[in-house]
Order: C-alpha cells, then structure tokens, then sequence
C-alpha cells in the first residue's frame, strides 16, 4: 500500500496514474485501444507476395506509441512485457489461434541486434508462445540486409533476393505459422520475408502486428 502511494501504478499508454480498478491502462486508454478495421482491407491489399490466412493488427498506434517507444529504443523491459501480455490475451481470444502450429518473429539483422540489444519481435514473440504454448521458431530464416527496403531501393539486392534469405525452412515446413512483429509501416519488410516463406515446403502463414503506423 506503501509502495502503491510512493510508486503509483501507471497508464501503460499515457502514463496518467490509475484510479482503482483500473489495470495496466486508463479508460480512456481502454476505449480507443484497438486499430480499426479499415486499415486491415488497406494491407490486405498490399501483402501480396503469397496468400495468407489471417492478418490481424491490435492496438491503435497512436495510443501506444509511447509504450513501444519506451520499450523498443529505451529498453523499458516492463513495457515490452506487459504489452506482449496484452497482445497474447487478445490473441488468444481468436478462434483462428488453435490451427497455427508455431509462431515465428520477423528476424532482425545482427548489427541492429547489437545497437539495441535485443529483437523487440522476437521478445514479444517468446511472450505469445509461453502464453499460447505454441513453439517460438527464431532460424528458419535470416535478415541480410540491415535497412528497409523502401529506404535505399538501390540496394543490390533489392533486385535479387530481398533483404531476408532462408536459413533452415524445414523449421516451417509443414505448419501454419504466425508471423509476428510489432509494427508493421508499408508492407515492404512482410512482402520480402513472404518472398522467402512462400519457398518453405506446404507452410501456411498468418499474420500479427501489435500495431501498425501506416504512412
Ligand atoms: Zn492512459
């Protein structure tokens, strides 16, 4: 009780101090959570380099932009936690969730693995499998390519293979994966990885953002 009135408990998202009963995040936070609908029509047409099952996308990015921020580029470790907490609930609330077999983090290229320590995908990712109990599979495929794509399109390989190339695909073969990433901007980075993925033998491929900040 002490500890609650030196350190009270925090919005998630706008940091103003919770009022009882509230958890993790204010109401007003609360109500506008969620993404809207129109944005998933918007990269269902442009994820395009292999069918897909499902593509979901879950929190309004501009209520928890700060909560990634905090998480992704300070390494505020409570956030990540609590919003991969957040993200497996809702996940797990979808029926759709009981046919994939594991899930797979976008990977990220090892000299931004060293600048920020860790791969925010992959920690979200190792949350959604401990809760879902569906297997994390981080090597089936690795990132080459330290850029988006979109950012420096004369890159050589650009034209050849993309910025991701297969690792051990038989990691996936056989399944039907969800992709998972924090946030998806233009469907740039999803459409190389797909290029790859769509190479892996009889894979079936769902996708999951925990938010998107479309351009
Ligand atoms: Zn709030």
């Amino acid at each position: 009780m002490l500890l609650e009135l030196l350190f009270p408990r925090r919005c998630l998202f706008c940091g103003r101090v919770l009022a009882s009963g509230e958890k993790d995040l204010c109401l007003p936070c609360m109500v506008g959570q969620r993404y809207n609908n129109s944005l998933i029509e918007k990269y269902d047409y442009l994820i395009t380099e292999m069918p897909y099952e499902h593509l979901d996308i879950f929190l309004n990015y501009n209520k928890c932009k700060e909560a990634i921020i905090n998480f992704k580029y300070r390494q505020n470790i409570y956030s990540g936690r609590k919003l991969g907490g957040m993200w497996a609930r809702h996940l797990e609330s979808m029926e759709w969730m009981k046919d994939i077999d594991a899930i797979v983090p976008v990977p990220l290229h090892w000299r931004k693995l060293l600048k920020r320590g860790f791969n925010q995908s992959e920690y979200l990712g190792r949350i959604l499998s401990k809760q879902t109990g569906k297997p994390l599979v981080t090597n089936a495929i690795r990132r080459h390519v330290n850029n988006n794509p979109q950012v420096e399109s004369d890159n050589r390989w650009d034209n050849v293979e993309g910025i991701f190339s297969a690792k051990d695909l038989s990691l996936i073969a056989n399944k039907h994966i969800l992709i998972v990433d924090d946030v998806i901007t233009t469907s740039a980075t999803i459409n190389n990885l797909l290029k790859v993925i769509k190479k892996a033998k009889n894979t079936k491929v769902s996708l999951a953002f925990l938010s998107s900040n479309m351009p």
